[in-house]
């Protein structure tokens, strides 16, 4: 493996009264995990810290015969099930859910796994790519044409996601891998960051920051001079 390191930060905000974004990283074994938490009662932070836990669970396991890719949707899907489960048996539980983003990374590259919104980003050669596809109404109307990025970002509707732990009995996990580079950064966030700090915000701060730390805290504390209208969570990951 590529000699990692990695810096984490969530902050509740300056509107929201309850933080139910859960965040998770482990350095030994190359993993970081991010999920936003949705729904009434204060549910909503349960149901992210199931998705994370059992996230964790799988991935500090034996290392077992399942590749990786299949032990991540599989684990994504255990996360979906023990929520609905959860949320059956108290009724003031019922309709809550979370988006999750997971990267693990091996000598070449990392796995990712996603559903919802929560997004990874690539900064290279000071250029900033998100590589998940939001799994919201926005982007399917980017998709079919029939909206700009830019109108998107802006939209009443941007925060409106297709897909989210917890909604249904199935859900179907988009998984990819990715090879990567020395000298390449990650960036795990919940949409409390990209909602209100662009690309190119995001991009110099990555640029400036000394190191991975001042960066995470840099980025939350970017989203709260924008409002800070939700939870922010930030995972940076560093590569050398
Ligand atoms: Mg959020």
């Amino acid at each position: 493996m590529k000699r990692l390191a990695m810096a984490g930060k969530t902050d509740t905000g300056k509107k929201r009264s309850r933080n139910e974004d859960a965040i998770a990283w482990d350095l030994d074994r190359g993993y970081a995990i991010l999920a936003d938490g949705m729904g009434g009662h204060n549910s909503g932070d349960l149901a992210s810290a199931i998705a994370v836990q059992t996230l964790k669970e799988s991935l500090d396991g034996g290392r077992g015969k399942a590749r990786i890719s299949d032990r991540l949707r599989l684990a994504v899907k255990e996360a979906n099930s023990r929520i609905r489960e959860c949320a059956g048996e108290r009724p003031e539980l019922s309709g809550m859910g979370t988006t999750v983003v997971v990267a693990r990374f091996d000598k070449n590259g990392m796995t990712v796994a996603h559903v919802g919104d929560s997004r990874i980003y690539r900064f290279r050669k000071g250029k900033l790519e998100q590589l998940t596809v939001d799994h919201s109404l926005v982007q399917e109307l980017v998709k079919g044409g029939f909206m700009t990025p830019e109108e998107a970002r802006v939209s009443q509707n941007r925060n409106i996601i297709t897909r989210a732990l917890g909604s249904e009995p199935e859900v179907e996990v988009d998984v990819q891998y990715w090879r990567l580079r020395a000298g390449d950064m990650l960036l795990l966030c919940s949409d409390g960051l990209s909602d209100l700090v662009e690309d190119t915000a995001i991009q110099n701060i990555l640029q400036q920051s000394p190191d991975l730390d001042s960066a995470a805290d840099s980025l939350v504390h970017a989203a709260n001079e924008q409002g800070g209208t939700d939870n922010i969570s930030v995972i940076l990951v560093g590569l050398h």
